[in-house]
C-alpha cells in the first residue's frame, strides 16, 4: 500500500469512528502501515490534510461503501480475549434461573456478554428463567439479588425480563404451532414416551389434527393431571440424536410458584421459552456454554416454524470449579441445614461471598476476558484471580496484624529508639508502598509489644527484625547489637498500647483472632487492607465487644 492509499484508508476510518477525519491523528497510523512515510513527515502531513478534507466532504454512505474494501485488525487485547463478531449491533442477554444467587460460574457468561454489548454499542438484558416451580423452585430473594450482583460485576443491564410474567405469551405461541400442525399433545405415559423417543418410534398422538390437538391442549390448561400430557414440537423422530426427537415444549406442574402462585398449571420448558423470548426480545447474539450446543439445534425448529431469524450464537468451553461447592442444589441444602450462614457464606463461590472477602469485580472481569470464548474447557485458577486482585489493590493500606498475640517486653528499646530510631516514639511509614506524603501510618513505639505466637515459636532464641524498626534477640528479648538486616527474619509487631482487637474469618470459615496496629481502628467499613505477612482482608463490621471483623481474601 502506498502513502496516499494508506492515508485515505485511515482518514475514512477516522471519519467513521469520530465523525470527522483529523490529519494530525493519522500520522502514526500511516507510518505504522507504510514505514517509508517517516522520511518526509511534513510531506505526509500535507497529503493527510488534503485527503482528510476530501473524506470529510463525503456522505456517510459513501464512507461506508469505500471502507468496506478495507479490513482493520482489532487491537491486541481484543484479539486475544474475545473474537470479533460480524454483526452490526449486539443485543444480547444473560438468562440465569432465580433458584439461587449468582456464583463465579455465572460470572463468565455475564461478563463476556456485557463486554460484547459494550464493544458493539449494544444492550444486555437480564432474563430470569423461572418456569420450573418444582425442581428448580425460584427463590424470592434471588429476583433482587441477581440484578444487584450483576451490577456489582460492572454489567450494564438495560432490561429485566421475568419469564413467569410472560406465560400467556408462551401459550399464544404454543397455540400458533398447534394450529399450524407443528406441535401436538402427547398423552403417553412418561416411560412409553421416553422409550419411543429413544427407539425413534412416533406415537399415535402425533397423528392428531390441529383441531384435536387444540382440544387436548385446552384440557392440559384446565384439567389434565400432572404427568398425563405434554406438548411436543414435531421435529424428526428418526433424528440421530434421541433428545432432538419431538422434544417437549410444555408440561403440567401443579406446584404453586412463589411469584404467581397457582394461576398457571402449564409451564414452558427451557428451549421453547428461550426461543420465543430471544426472538421477541430482538436478541441478535447469544453467547453460551457449549453444554447448550444441542439446545441451539432444538430451538432452530421454533425459528424455522415461525420464519424467524435465529440469533448469531457462539459457544465456549465450561469453566470447572475445583474444591469449591458450586452446585446450587448443594448450596440450597447446606443453607437449609444451617451448614452455611447464607448465600454470602465465605466458604461458597457465590459472587456475594467473593465480594464480602474483598475480591474486586474488575479482577473477575480481567480473568473471564482472558479465558475468552475458546471451545476448550478450563478450570478456574484462583491464583490468577488473586493475582489480578492484588494488582488492583496496589494502594490498599498496609497494617501489622499479629495473630494470637504474645507479649514481648523489649529491653533497651526506649534507649535504642532515643539513640538510633525515630525522632519521637512514633514510627511513621507510608500507608502502602509508594503512597503520597499525606498518606502515612503512625505506629506507637514502646517496649511493651505484641508479636504473633507463631513467629515467637518459630524464631525462639534467634535474632529477628521487628519490621521497619529494630533487630532483637529473642533469647534475651533485648535489642540486638547486630542491626544488620540481611538474613534476619522480619516479623510484624504491634504496640500493646492502642492495639485494636481483630478477628479474621478465613475462606474455610475458621477464625484467626489477634491485635492490629492502632490505625486499623480508623478504617471505613468495606476497606480492603493488606495485613503484612498475612494477606488481604476486607473490613466488614464491628462485633458487639468492639472487635473489628475482617474476611480474608487471599495471600
Ligand atoms: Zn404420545
Amino acid at each position: 500500500m502506498d502513502i496516499e492509499a494508506s492515508s485515505r484508508k485511515w482518514a475514512l476510518k477516522n471519519r467513521k469512528d469520530h465523525g470527522t477525519a483529523q490529519a494530525g491523528a493519522l500520522i502514526g497510523k500511516v507510518i505504522g502501515e507504510v514505514p517509508d512515510a517517516k522520511k518526509d513527515v511534513a510531506g505526509l502531513k500535507a497529503v493527510l490534510e488534503k485527503i482528510a478534507a476530501e473524506v470529510n466532504a463525503l456522505s456517510a454512505e459513501a464512507v461506508d461503501a469505500e471502507l468496506s474494501a478495507f479490513t482493520f485488525e482489532a487491537p491486541k487485547s481484543e484479539r486475544e480475549g474475545l473474537p470479533p463478531l460480524n454483526i452490526e449491533r449486539v443485543i444480547t442477554r444473560v438468562a440465569p434461573n432465580p433458584s439461587g444467587f449468582l456464583h463465579i460460574g455465572h460470572a463468565k457468561n455475564l461478563i463476556l456478554c456485557d463486554e460484547y454489548a459494550k464493544r458493539y454499542k449494544g444492550q444486555l438484558s437480564l432474563r430470569l428463567e423461572d418456569t420450573d416451580p418444582k425442581t428448580k423452585k425460584p427463590l424470592p430473594d434471588a429476583y433482587t439479588a441477581i440484578p444487584e450482583d450483576a451490577k456489582w460485576l460492572g454489567c450494564i443491564i438495560s432490561r429485566i425480563v421475568v419469564q413467569s410474567e410472560r406465560i400467556s405469551i408462551y401459550y399464544e405461541h404454543a397455540e400458533k404451532l398447534i394450529q399450524a400442525g407443528h406441535a401436538y399433545v402427547c398423552s403417553c405415559i412418561p416411560e412409553k414416551l421416553q422409550k419411543n423417543r429413544s427407539d425413534g418410534v412416533a406415537c399415535g398422538c402425533r397423528d392428531q389434527t390441529p383441531v384435536q390437538a387444540l382440544r387436548e391442549w385446552k384440557s392440559m390448561l384446565l384439567t389434565t393431571k400432572e404427568g398425563k400430557a405434554v406438548l411436543r414440537i414435531k421435529t424428526d423422530m428418526s433424528h440421530p440424536n434421541a433428545s432432538m426427537r419431538d422434544w417437549p415444549a410444555m408440561r403440567i406442574v401443579e406446584e404453586a410458584h412463589p411469584r404467581v402462585g397457582t394461576i398457571y398449571r402449564v409451564w414452558p420448558l427451557y428451549n421453547f421459552a428461550a426461543a420465543v423470548d430471544d426472538h421477541l426480545m430482538g436478541i441478535t447474539f447469544v453467547l453460551r456454554g457449549k453444554e447448550h450446543e444441542l439446545n441451539a439445534d432444538k430451538q432452530q425448529y421454533i425459528y424455522d416454524y415461525f420464519g424467524w431469524k435465529a440469533p448469531l450464537t457462539l459457544e465456549y468451553g465450561l469453566l470447572h470449579i475445583e474444591g469449591a461447592m458450586a452446585h446450587k442444589s448443594d448450596i440450597i441444602r447446606g443453607i437449609k441445614e444451617g451448614l452455611y450462614s447464607g448465600w454470602d457464606d465465605v466458604r461458597l463461590p457465590t459472587l456475594r461471598a467473593l465480594r464480602k472477602r474483598g475480591l474486586q469485580p474488575e479482577a473477575l472481569r480481567r480473568y473471564m476476558i482472558s479465558l475468552g470464548v475458546k471451545p476448550t474447557d478450563s478450570t478456574l485458577d484462583w491464583d490468577i484471580l488473586y493475582r489480578n486482585n492484588r494488582e488492583l489493590l496496589a494502594s490498599a493500606p498496609h497494617f501489622y496484624f499479629v495473630e494470637e498475640p504474645v507479649a514481648l517486653d523489649v529491653k533497651g528499646l526506649d534507649a535504642h529508639v532515643a539513640a538510633h530510631g525515630p525522632q519521637s516514639k512514633t514510627l511513621v511509614l507510608p500507608l502502602y508502598p509508594g503512597a503520597p506524603d499525606d498518606q502515612k501510618r503512625h505506629l506507637l513505639v514502646s517496649s511493651a509489644l505484641l508479636i504473633a505466637k507463631k513467629d515467637a515459636e518459630e524464631n525462639a532464641g534467634k535474632v529477628v527484625r521487628l519490621k521497619d524498626l529494630v533487630n532483637i534477640d529473642l533469647s534475651s528479648n533485648a535489642v540486638s547489637p547486630n542491626q544488620d538486616h540481611k538474613g534476619v527474619q522480619k516479623i510484624q509487631w504491634v504496640s500493646a498500647t492502642g492495639a485494636v482487637a481483630v478477628k479474621v474469618v478465613r475462606e474455610d470459615g475458621s477464625e484467626h483472632v489477634g491485635r492490629a496496629e492502632a490505625g486499623v481502628g480508623e478504617l471505613k467499613i468495606g476497606t480492603v487492607v493488606q495485613f503484612e505477612r498475612y494477606g488481604y482482608a476486607r473490613y466488614d463490621h464491628d462485633e458487639k465487644d468492639g472487635t473489628k471483623l475482617f474476611y480474608y481474601a487471599h495471600p
